[in-house]
């Protein structure tokens, strides 16, 4: 019983020093800084495009210091006058898939990004890395900011109504997802009221996210289109809408993404938001997702909730495609003499941190795709684009082939870990 109440104490202590920690450093809004990020498949550079405030804060305000190091990038913010590490977090970006295609080897091409952390009450230093080709940290980029003095844009660009889809409680303590209609005009806000429903009923519906219906909150932003759909260059179709996603980013048909990350930002500062879902009106199969980053899928497919669900699955919970078969436009993407970040791939070169503790201890390494271990945790061959050096943990999931609500057991784990973080 006094074990249980020193237990009890420590836990209010820890989180009292936490939300103490978050007062004394932050202001519940958000401060965003938008730069460019440039480069070709052997180099990269930073620029400050600019910073801004903006209303909401949707993150937690206990876990500010990420500790699951995934993402391909990170920052760091740091009280300039302690040097404490105040703030951290992990992130992938398109900049990064485009490096991997043959394009990247013959020229160069810069990409708007943005990070968002909590309001900084005092002078803060930012910390900019990035993983090198060995997978390991390294620092990019340096900014000060001092809020009293830096130049802030605090104007509310396209400023929008937002309407709560699914509301469970404080946007501190749930992990909010904010929809962003694209390709919606102004007679269709009715149909995307509908499909909002709909979308995050396919989340709120598939394990895990289903024992997990009080932890999570759905916004959306009516923010209307010009045009309806959105652009297929390879069927010369363009259209004018309010986040210019595209299909055949890098060439590759299904691959729907944009490169407008400011109006993506400035749309989704209208709700506090932890991630971000771009919802295509269209009815063609394509989507996207990435590592807290954004989630793009089209919203009249017959395998939309799968889309989305896949597409989340890598922008929120950082998973790997367990797929090796479907023709992708970048090569090599996993190095094999290095352990991949990702929860749900390994290339066996350090696999002691991935599932193994959900292993059996007769389960063999490979482990064959036969009947009898169809429904066993293993280490199958095949995974992260290449059919050889790279395995996944079992023989199916929906981070593999086109099926609705069917995350393997470590892909649901890590989702699991990822809600947990955001509701605390
Ligand atoms: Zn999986």
């Amino acid at each position: 019983m006094k074990m249980k109440k020193t237990i009890l104490l420590i836990l209010l202590i820890i989180s009292f020093n936490a939300s103490a920690q978050f007062k004394n450093y932050f202001r519940n809004k958000t401060m965003r800084i938008d730069y460019i990020h440039s480069g070709n498949a052997e180099e990269e550079h930073y620029k400050l495009d600019e910073i801004l405030k903006e209303p909401h804060w949707g993150g937690s305000k206990v876990n500010l210091i990420d500790y699951f190091d995934y993402g391909n990038y990170k920052f760091h913010v740091y009280d300039s006058a302690s040097k404490n590490l105040i703030y951290s977090y992990g992130y992938s970006t398109l900049f990064r898939e485009w490096q991997a295609t043959d394009e990247a080897k013959e020229k160069s091409k810069s990409f708007m990004e943005s990070i968002t952390f909590p309001f900084p009450k005092k002078t803060v230093n930012i910390e900019f890395y990035s993983r090198n080709k060995n997978l390991d940290w390294e620092k990019q980029f340096e900014l000060t900011v001092d809020p009293g003095k830096a130049h802030i844009n605090k104007q509310k660009r396209l400023k929008y109504k937002i309407i709560k889809v699914h509301k469970s409680g404080n946007p501190n303590q749930k992990l909010d997802i904010v929809i962003i209609p694209e390709g919606y005009n102004k007679e269709e806000m009715d149909k995307f009221k509908t499909d909002n429903k709909r979308l995050s009923g396919y989340l709120l519906e598939a394990d895990p996210y289903n024992k997990n219906r009080d932890k999570i909150n759905f916004w959306a932003v009516i923010a209307p289109s010009e045009e309806s759909g959105t652009d297929i260059p390879g069927e010369n179709i363009w259209k004018n809408t309010i986040t210019n996603t595209n299909f055949y980013t890098f060439g590759s048909e299904r691959y729907l993404t944009s490169e407008d990350m400011k109006s993506i930002r400035d749309l989704a500062s209208n709700a506090p938001y932890d991630q971000i879902l771009i919802l295509v009106n269209q009815k063609k199969y394509g989507g996207g997702g990435i590592y807290n980053f954004y989630s793009v899928c089209t919203s009249d497919n017959e395998n939309t909730g799968f889309l989305f669900l896949h597409e989340f699955g890598h922008a929120f919970a950082g998973l790997a495609d367990e797929y090796y078969t479907s023709d992708v436009a970048v090569e090599d993407f996993y190095p094999l003499d290095k352990e991949p970040w990702e929860p749900n791939i390994t290339t066996l070169v350090d696999f002691e941190d991935k599932w193994k503790d959900m292993m059996g201890e007769s389960t063999p390494i490979p482990t064959p795709v036969t009947e009898q271990y169809k429904n066993t945790i293993g280490i199958f061959e095949g995974g992260g684009y290449v059919a050889k050096g790279v395995y996944r943990p079992f023989q199916d999931c929906t981070m593999k082939s086109v099926t609705y609500d069917n995350f393997c057991p470590v892909c649901k784990r890590a989702i699991q870990r990822m809600i947990d973080y955001y509701n605390k």
